[in-house]
């Protein structure tokens, strides 16, 4: 496992406290009120949580991917709903992308409305015709003189009503030059509030505190200031961001899943069935024994994809490499939790299967990550990539 630097261990302290006190209590309640409320967005912004992967010169606090998976890690044990881990996460993978890949101007207006909790920032790739295929999209961006205009949609996104209501933006994808498939493909910041946007909305089975929706993109002009890197290389840019998300999301279903393993134990320890405790029959604590070990064991991994992310920037690692460690740790990240949470459930009898149950909430949230930022089975074909070659890859 990672050792944790001084920092990191005061951060790990100091996050965990904000998680059990300000959030654990009313986790339930922000996913009936389908919010995160203002008093919590200001407080991770006031501890530095919000896109906390942007360069203090930007108010950002300039945090490595490890000390960026530590956080997200404590969110998780405090909010079974997952909301604010989404919050979290989705800031700090894609604050990395635009503090790595945007212009000076770009992030100079995003960056501090982002950190202060002022603006939601999000990524909007998926479109009702492309999800897994990217470059099946068919949202266009074409140049003209100082300024691109955008057509298309987007659709199943998080944070469309944060962004389109309180301001911010999403960090989007679209085609520049056709043709040329995904070496045509540009990246950009796209700002919910713009004329020519229409945002509609879904009804999620988890993490309801945060919104998921879609948006029209009709005639919209942006500044050029808002492409990130160069045009048309978009493709390659954008999964150093996904890359970032899946490696967070791994510590948070491992974190999700120990945390109500944790409950469920608790539970049958103090619950006597035929004169003993529940948690003294075979068939719960080998159940028991096997979940925690795949967790540990994932969540050693997310850590690893973490640290991969961390060495690639510092120049010492390999982007091949990154993919696949990161594609490893994801890849049974949703389903692990599931079945862990899942039997913690059971354990609890009725009582899990209640709305009262904080459990029956992770079990909703994790069970998005088989989806949000990659699927499971993307995290294969990545993987099974790099073992064969690209000229055995099954989506060619
Ligand atoms: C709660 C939630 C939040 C989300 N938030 C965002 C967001 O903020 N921004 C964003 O851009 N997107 C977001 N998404 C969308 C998510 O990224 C997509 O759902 C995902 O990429 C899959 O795309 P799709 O839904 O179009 O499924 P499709 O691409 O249509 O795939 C359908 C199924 O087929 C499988 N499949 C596809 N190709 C192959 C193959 N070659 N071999 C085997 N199986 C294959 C897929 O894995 C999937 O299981 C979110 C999704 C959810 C559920």
């Amino acid at each position: 496992m990672i050792e944790f630097t001084e920092e990191q261990k005061l951060i790990k302290q100091s996050v965990s406290e904000f998680a059990q006190r300000k959030i654990a209590p009313i986790a339930l309640e922000m996913e009936k009120n389908k919010e995160i409320p203002q008093d919590v967005i200001k407080g991770m912004a006031e501890l530095g949580l919000l896109a906390c992967t942007a360069d203090p010169a930007y108010g950002g606090s300039g945090l490595n991917a490890v000390t960026a998976g530590v956080i997200a890690e404590e969110l998780a044990k405090g909010d079974c709903t997952g909301s604010t881990c989404v919050f979290y996460l989705v800031q700090a993978a894609w604050g990395f992308l635009l503090n790595k890949y945007g212009t000076e101007e770009a992030k100079k207006e995003i960056f501090p409305k982002a950190t202060a909790g002022d603006w939601f920032l999000g990524i909007a790739t998926t479109e009702s015709g492309g999800g897994t295929d990217v470059v099946g999209g068919k949202t266009n961006i074409k140049k003209d003189g100082d300024f691109f205009i955008v057509n298309g949609e987007k659709m199943y996104i998080s944070g469309v009503r944060e962004a389109a209501t309180n301001g911010g933006g999403h960090i989007t994808i679209a085609h520049q030059t056709p043709e040329l498939g995904s070496r045509g493909m540009t990246v950009f910041y796209l700002p919910l509030t713009a004329e020519g946007i229409t945002p509609t909305y879904i009804e999620d089975l988890g993490r309801e505190g945060i919104s998921c929706g879609g948006f029209s993109i009709d005639n919209v002009k942006i500044p050029k200031h808002y492409i990130l890197g160069e045009e048309n290389k978009g493709f390659y840019i954008i999964h150093e961001g996904y890359e970032y998300a899946r490696a967070l999301i791994a510590v948070i279903c491992a974190a999700a899943g120990l945390k109500s393993l944790e409950n469920g134990m608790n539970y049958a320890k103090e619950r006597k069935v035929f004169g003993q405790p529940l948690a003294k029959f075979q068939e719960i604590n080998f159940r028991l024994a096997e979940h925690y070990t795949k967790l540990e064991m994932l969540k050693r991994l997310g850590y690893e994809a973490l640290r991969a992310i961390d060495l690639e920037q510092e120049g010492k690692g390999n982007r091949f490499e990154t993919s696949k460690i990161v594609a490893m740790a994801k890849m049974f990240a949703s389903d692990w939790a599931c079945e862990a949470i899942n039997d913690a459930l059971q354990w609890q009898g009725a009582f899990g299967y209640s709305r009262e149950c904080p459990d029956q909430a992770a079990w909703r949230a994790v069970r998005s990550f088989s989806l949000a930022e990659g699927t499971r089975e993307v995290m294969k074909m990545i993987v099974a990539r790099e073992l064969l070659g690209k000229e055995l890859i099954s989506y060619k």
